[in-house]
């Protein structure tokens, strides 16, 4: 299958893993967030993606800035958003470095709704009055189907988070689904049969805007990807205890995994 042949190229790696408040929460004495085990440190959630020797950014999570300084990011050639969540786009502001280095705009994909809130949340960096020092320099594309980046097929998916819709993407044989509490069969239909997928779990205990455990784990049985990674994890999930509970193909990513595709 040419499919095949072409998301060989493709490599990803975990730049976060935790859920909006990162493991260790700040203030937070329990068993997860005084692990000395390092799986168990987790910023938030965020992956490179490697294609074609392109560098592809999901989500500027607060933590980019970190991020890219411990997993040696040196580029960065397009963002892809998934919403517009605070954790999902706080460090929009740190891309700037990349627009010096790489004497160029970024161009950041995402559905209609999140760039729209981005443009008025970083008010600053589309204003029309030139700044005195540095802000970052993006050009917003609003993903309404698929598209092709970089060799690959890019198929945006609509993901339930809560009462809103945000977006996943496939890219070749990757799944990205993070922040969802449901998944329409549309896009069940749509990553069946990648060979990687990520898919957000946060706890135990069900929660409105996110997957369980329990319902991540299902949902990508469901989906029946080769290997799955969950991602977006909370502090009740020790990385060791929770493993052991895991079926074959499914395991816990953690910061600064890579996984080629
Ligand atoms: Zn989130
Ligand atoms: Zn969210």
């Amino acid at each position: 299958m040419s499919q095949e042949v072409s998301s060989a190229r493709i490599k990803l790696k975990f730049l976060g893993t935790g859920g909006s408040f990162g493991v260790p929460m700040l203030g937070c004495g329990c068993k997860v967030c005084l692990s000395t085990d390092q799986r168990d440190k987790r910023l938030r959630t965020s992956v490179v993606v490697n294609v074609g020797g392109r560098s592809l950014l999901i989500d500027a999570s607060p933590d980019l800035r970190a991020q890219g300084l411990a997993h040696r990011v040196e580029r960065v050639d397009a963002v892809l958003f998934t919403h517009e969540h605070a954790d999902h786009v706080g460090g929009i502001d740190d891309l700037r470095a990349f627009n010096i280095r790489q004497r160029g705009k970024l161009t950041c994909y995402g559905d209609a709704r999140t760039l729209a809130v981005i443009r008025r949340r970083f008010d600053y960096i589309f204003s029309s009055i030139p700044p005195l020092g540095s802000r970052p320099r993006l050009d917003l594309c609003v993903v309404d189907g698929p598209f092709e980046l970089y060799g690959q097929e890019v198929v945006p998916l609509e993901v339930f988070h809560g009462e809103q819709t945000i977006t996943g993407y496939r890219i070749g044989g990757l799944g990205y689904i993070t922040d969802a509490s449901r998944l329409p069969s549309e896009t069940v239909q749509a990553v069946r049969g990648v060979k990687v997928l990520a898919l957000n779990a946060l706890r135990h205990e069900p929660h409105p805007l996110h997957l369980s455990l329990e319902q991540a784990v299902d949902t990508a049985q469901l989906i029946g990807a080769e290997r799955t990674y969950l991602i977006h994890l909370g502090h009740e999930l020790e990385h060791e205890a929770t493993s052991r509970l895991l079926p074959q193909g499914i395991e816990l990513a953690y910061d600064g995994l890579t996984v080629e595709v």
